[in-house]
């Protein structure tokens, strides 16, 4: 192969309105080997644009360009990357460094493009420099130097990768006379071993060096084709694989610079991750704090069986529900397999669940009456007693009372509460009347699950039992022709009579036993008609769903969140971008390859978002802690929220690196996807010297 460049018909046309200009049109040219070639034309006479397009910154609009018999506008990837990086080079009219860096990485870049080790490089960039005259300027930011020092660094760069084709557009433009001669002379002498091409509209100076001149004019070639005399046999050595070291640097460089904006990405990124933790440990924890704290509470091992019957309404969309007291052996055959259990009467007609009382003689109000098993707290809920004592015996000398009850009435404990209870019983077509006095001390206060609970007072269920049974029926008794009281009257009564049709109780007496109760109602199982109820599972049960509200609610602010913190970052990045169009441009004619220069913006965003979600993970403990103690005042749960750092699933650290994994790809989408428009940078238009 004898020719490096051939040009075949190219030309390049603008729109300007609707009409195609072309500014360049009908250049042949073939170049092989080593030499010294100028271009030489007016302004605007095409010049620049001739040498962009022999040196791939620009497509042409028709023909083509090969170099060493490569079309241009097929190289792509690693092939086109090492075109610039190593087999040609391009030397501009106002230099084209990166202004904020040293001499030495300046230097170093095209060879760290083409994937050299650092070691081979500083030796490769001192031999270089040497060279030029600038031994020592190794540290010396580029911003620091004079006209001439740059142009002699861009040089330097030019030719440190030893490159078969030289391009320079305009290399002394900027430049006075002494400077001048030095580019031309170092230029001279780069072209004894390969192709230099330089842009001047400088006549005098271009006929003084060059071996041959190209006249353009008006867009076309008024010289015939140079023919060089020496040939170079052209090898195109194999180079180590182009690599992306580079970006490091700038990595951290950009860090630093964009601190405002990346500190702004940072901060909104804490928060959205701190939000997002907050939300999961809400999901994962609501549901577990509050099946705690509805265990927590006296009436938690007690249910109510029922049997329902729906009777239809004839013509009508309403249906009539009748609430009775099953039978116990159906009772004890839905319950089988649970032990520990009790199945009681329920007395509620007898002693109504609601009451108005007077405390110590005055009249105090209402609350709610519930009766539970053992009152003596022995067998159950110890634990809950906060103020007081237990009563020593089942009776119905000693109450409880719950938390809110006590705070309803201050000072209530030692006081007694009392009522009338007055009942009207029928049965047989005999009446009896009940009176008598409901009278009890009040002996303690439990703790209770406080969210939505009412004032509750706490009876013995075996002490009101006994206290029944010693009551007389004399009108029903005399009916019967034995002694009734109104304990043996509901044991024989159907399960549909006045006194019977509250149900039956279900008491469990130990906590295995009520979690099987609970999880009956939870799973909602048991079989029609019957019906299992407990208030207990009702508060957690309307708590649950409307906490489940909340989460959903809490899901789409934390999607908001992140949406929002995405677009920060998509933002940032995207103006740090922009704001280095340039300098991507003259990285991408160094020979980076635009797939790395994109990446160098994504890492970015990505590492902002990593330490944010780094630093959200260490701070979300105090925050989970500090919004506990605020949901546990307002509602009286504690650890609402409880995020599973070390395992979940049974995996170990499973969330954790789930929400650092997150945020490498929300801050990688981020940015990735606003870079998207920017399918192409405009390497001549950004780097073009007007
Ligand atoms: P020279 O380097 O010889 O001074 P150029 O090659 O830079 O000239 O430009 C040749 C002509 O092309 C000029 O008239 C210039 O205005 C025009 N030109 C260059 N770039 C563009 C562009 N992006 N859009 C439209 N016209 C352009
Ligand atoms: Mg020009």
């Amino acid at each position: 192969m004898r020719t490096l460049i051939k040009a075949s018909n190219i030309g390049k046309s603008y729109k300007q309105g609707k009409e195609k200009t072309f500014v360049l049109r009908h250049v042949n040219l073939s170049l092989p080997g080593i030499g010294f070639v100028g271009i030489q034309g007016k302004s605007g006479s095409g010049k620049s644009t001739l040498l962009n397009l022999l040196a791939g910154l620009e497509t042409p609009s028709e023909g083509r360009v090969y170099f060493a018999g490569d079309d241009l506008g097929e190289m792509k990837g690693k092939r086109r990357s090492r075109f610039h990086s190593s087999d040609t080079s391009f030397v501009f009219q106002h230099y084209n460094l990166i202004e904020d860096q040293d001499v030495l990485f300046n230097v170093s870049l095209p060879l760290l493009m083409a994937g050299e080790k650092t070691r081979k490089t500083k030796e490769k960039v001192r031999k270089s420099l040497i060279k030029f005259g600038l031994d020592g300027f190794e540290s010396r930011l580029v911003s620091t130097l004079s006209g001439g020092e740059k142009q002699r660094v861009a040089l330097a760069r030019a030719l440190v990768n030893d490159p078969l084709c030289v391009f320079a557009d305009e290399p002394t433009g900027a430049l006075d006379e002494g400077n001048a001669k030095t580019v031309m002379e170092a230029l001279k002498e780069a072209s004894k071993e390969r192709l230099v091409l330089v842009v001047s509209h400088n006549v005098k100076l271009l006929e003084e060096y060059a071996d041959q001149i190209i006249e353009i004019s008006d867009g076309k070639m008024a010289s015939p084709p140079p023919k060089l005399k020496t040939v170079r046999p052209i090898e195109i050595q194999p180079r180590p694989r182009g690599s992306g070291s580079w970006r490091h640097r700038f990595l951290l460089r950009n860090l630093g610079k964009d601190w405002g904006k990346n500190l702004m990405a940072f901060s909104s990124g804490v928060i959205g991750f701190v939000c997002l933790i907050l939300c999961f440990g809400f999901f994962h924890g609501s549901p577990l704090a509050l099946k705690e704290e509805s265990e927590r509470t006296l009436g938690y091992p007690m249910a109510r069986l029922s049997q329902r019957t729906v009777t239809e309404v004839p013509n009508s969309p309403l249906s009539l529900i009748q609430e009775e007291r099953p039978s116990r052996e159906s009772a004890a055959s839905l319950l089988d397999g649970i032990p520990y259990l009790s199945i009681e009467n329920d007395y509620s007609f007898f002693l109504p669940p609601a009451s108005l009382f007077h405390l110590d003689g005055e009249e105090a109000g209402s609350s709610s009456f519930s009766p539970v098993y053992d009152i003596t707290l022995e067998e159950w809920g110890s634990s809950l007693l906060i103020e007081g004592r237990k009563p020593k015996k089942n009776d119905l000398q000693n109450v409880l009372v719950n938390e809110s009850f006590a705070k309803e009435h201050q000072d209530c404990l030692g006081k007694t509460i009392e009522f009338p209870v007055h009942v009207d019983l029928i049965s047989d077509g005999a009446e009896d009347e009940i009176d008598w006095d409901f009278k009890a001390r009040i002996a303690g206060v439990v703790e209770e699950f406080s969210f939505l609970s009412v004032p509750t007072v706490y009876y013995s269920h075996q002490g009101l039992e006994a206290f029944l049974k010693e009551i007389n029926l004399p009108r029903i008794s005399m009916k019967r022709g034995r002694n009734i009281n109104p304990v043996s009257l509901c044991e024989e009564a159907p399960g549909d009579a006045c006194y019977a049709s509250y149900g039956l109780l279900i008491f469990a007496h130990k906590e295995e036993a009520a979690r099987q109760l609970y999880s009956l109602m939870e799973q909602g199982n048991i079989q029609e008609p019957f019906a299992l109820d407990s208030s207990a599972f009702r508060i957690a049960s309307s708590f649950q769903s409307l906490s489940s509200a909340f989460r959903l609610a809490l899901a789409l602010f934390v999607f908001i969140a992140l949406a929002g913190l995405a677009l920060i970052l998509g933002m940032a990045s995207y103006s740090s971008f922009v704001s280095r169009i340039k300098e991507g441009a003259i990285l991408l004619v160094l020979g980076a390859k635009e797939s790395h220069l994109r990446a160098l913006f994504c890492e970015e965003g990505m590492l902002v978002n990593f330490l944010a979600s780094g630093f959200a993970l260490a701070a979300s403990p105090f925050a989970i802690s500090a919004v506990n103690r605020l949901l546990a005042a307002q509602f009286g749960i504690s650890s609402l929220i409880r995020f599973p750092f070390a395992s979940y699933l049974g995996i170990p650290y499973l969330l954790v690196l789930g929400v650092l994994l997150a945020a490498l790809l929300i801050g990688y989408s981020a940015v990735a996807i606003p870079l998207l428009i920017h399918r192409r940078i405009p390497i001549a238009k950004e780097l073009r010297d007007e």
